[in-house]
C-alpha cells in the first residue's frame, strides 16, 4: 500500500480477485468467447456488444460499476452460451476517484485509487477543439528526472491495462458529455511508459478499437524519456504516436537532469529515432525549457541540429515548479528568442504551456501532497 490507512478510514475498492473486462483488447475477448462455444462471427457480434457496454457506454458514475448479471446480457441481446464467460468477468472499473482539484485555467487534476490502496494521477485538459486526458503507466516512476515530483516519489509499482483503461473511463464518467468531447489522450502522467511497455501496448489497443473507445491511433501519444532500445517494440505493438522528452542540447546537461541520458545517450537516441521510426510517422519531442541552463539562442541551434534527422516537431515548455529549486521558468523573452531561433531553422514548434498549475501541475505533485498530508481516505 502507497499510504498508511488512517485509523477509521472509508474501505474502497476491493482488491482484484476476478479479471476485468477492461483489461482485454476486443481480440482477446473475441477468442475467449470462441474457446466457450461461439462461433467466430457470433464472438465478434458479442464482443462488440460487451465493450460497447462497458467502455462505450452511457457517461456518468453507473458506468464505472454497471450492472452485470443474466438479465443485462439477456437486455443486450447476448445469447445464452456466452453468459457463463462473461459472467466469470467483471465490467466494474478498477479505479475509484479519491480527489479532485479544478484549476483556474479549466483543467483537473484527479487523484484515482486502485483496490490495493495505490494513488493515480490523472488529468483532465479542455482544448479548444478537443478535450485532452493525460494519464499514468506506472505509480511512481524510477527514472528519476530532477525536474520531476513523480520521480521524487520512486517506482511504487507497474499499473496494468485496466488501470491505464479506467482513467479514461473515470475522466469520461466526470467529462459527461461536456465540450469538447475527450478525443485525445496522452501517456504523460506518473510513469516511464517503456518500463511498462506490455500493459501500455494492451491499452492502446483497448483505447483504439472501434469496438471500444475508439479513439484514433493519432490522438494517442505515448511519452518516453527515451529508452532507444524499446522503440522497435514500441512501434511494432503499440497503436499510438510517439512524443520523446529531450530538455537539452547536449549530454551533459541531459545528464545532469535526466539520469536515463547515461544509457542512452543523444547520438544512440537520434539514431534509435532514425532507425525505427515508421514512414508517415512523426516524433514530438518535448523540450521543458529551463530558465539559464538550456533556454539560450545557441541552445536552440543545437536542438535544431540534433533533431535534423528525425521527422519531428517540439514543443517547448515552460518550466513547472518542481523539486528543483534550481529550475526556474525562462523569461518571456529567453523563450520567444528560443522558440523563434528554431522556427528559423526550419523546426515545426510550439509553445505549449503547462495547465493545472495551481492545483500542482507537474504529474507527481498531487499524489506528493496527498502522501505528506497522509489523510486520505484509503482501501
Ligand atoms: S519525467 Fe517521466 S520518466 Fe522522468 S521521473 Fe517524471 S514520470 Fe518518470
Amino acid at each position: 500500500m502507497l499510504f498508511p490507512r488512517p485509523p477509521g478510514a472509508r474501505r474502497g475498492l476491493p482488491a482484484r480477485d476476478v479479471a476485468l473486462l477492461s483489461a482485454l483488447p476486443a481480440t482477446e475477448l473475441s477468442d475467449l468467447l470462441v474457446r466457450s462455444g461461439g462461433s467466430p462471427t457470433q464472438a465478434h457480434a458479442t464482443t462488440a456488444k460487451v465493450v460497447r457496454y462497458v467502455l462505450g457506454g452511457d457517461v456518468g458514475f453507473g458506468a464505472l460499476d454497471p450492472r452485470w448479471d443474466e438479465l443485462t446480457l439477456q437486455a443486450l441481446g447476448i445469447g445464452a452460451w456466452a453468459h457463463g464467460a462473461l459472467l466469470g468477468l467483471s465490467a466494474r472499473a478498477s479505479l475509484e476517484l479519491a480527489e479532485r482539484a479544478p484549476a483556474s485555467d479549466g483543467s483537473e487534476r484527479l487523484l484515482l485509487r486502485a483496490g490495493d490502496g495505490a494513488l493515480v494521477e490523472t488529468v483532465i485538459i479542455p482544448g479548444p477543439g478537443r478535450t485532452t486526458v493525460c494519464i499514468s503507466s506506472q505509480v511512481g516512476c524510477a527514472r528519476a528526472c530532477s525536474f520531476c515530483e513523480t520521480g521524487a516519489l520512486g517506482l511504487e509499482r507497474q499499473l496494468d491495462a485496466a488501470e491505464i483503461v479506467d482513467q479514461i473511463r473515470v475522466a469520461r464518467a466526470l467529462w459527461g458529455s461536456k465540450s469538447p468531447p475527450i478525443q485525445n489522450v496522452v501517456f504523460m502522467g506518473m510513469g516511464e511508459p517503456f518500463d511498462n511497455l506490455a500493459e501500455v501496448a494492451r491499452a492502446t489497443h483497448i483505447l483504439t478499437d472501434d469496438r471500444g473507445l475508439k479513439l484514433s491511433p493519432s490522438r494517442v501519444t505515448v511519452s518516453t524519456v527515451g529508452v532507444a532500445d524499446k522503440l522497435e517494440a514500441f512501434f511494432r505493438t503499440c497503436r499510438a504516436e510517439l512524443a520523446v522528452s529531450l530538455n537539452a542540447p547536449d549530454d551533459a546537461r541531459r545528464s545532469a537532469i535526466m539520469p536515463v541520458n547515461e544509457r542512452f545517450p543523444l547520438a544512440t537516441l537520434i539514431d534509435a529515432l532514425r532507425t525505427h521510426t515508421p514512414r508517415g510517422h512523426k516524433v514530438l519531442f518535448e523540450y521543458v525549457l529551463i530558465g539559464g541552463f538550456n533556454d539560450a539562442r545557441a541552445d536552440a541551434d543545437l536542438v535544431a541540429d540534433l533533431v535534423a534527422p528525425v521527422r519531428c516537431r517540439v514543443n517547448v515548455i515552460p518550466v513547472n515548479p518542481g523539486p528543483d529549486p534550481a529550475h526556474r521558468a525562462p523569461t518571456p523573452e529567453a523563450m520567444n528568442q528560443f522558440v523563434a531561433r528554431l522556427a528559423e531553422r526550419g523546426v515545426t514548434t510550439l509553445v505549449r504551456r503547462p495547465r493545472g498549475r495551481d492545483v500542482g501541475g507537474a504529474c507527481g505533485q498531487l499524489a506528493g501532497a496527498a502522501r505528506a498530508r497522509g489523510s486520505l481516505p484509503l482501501a
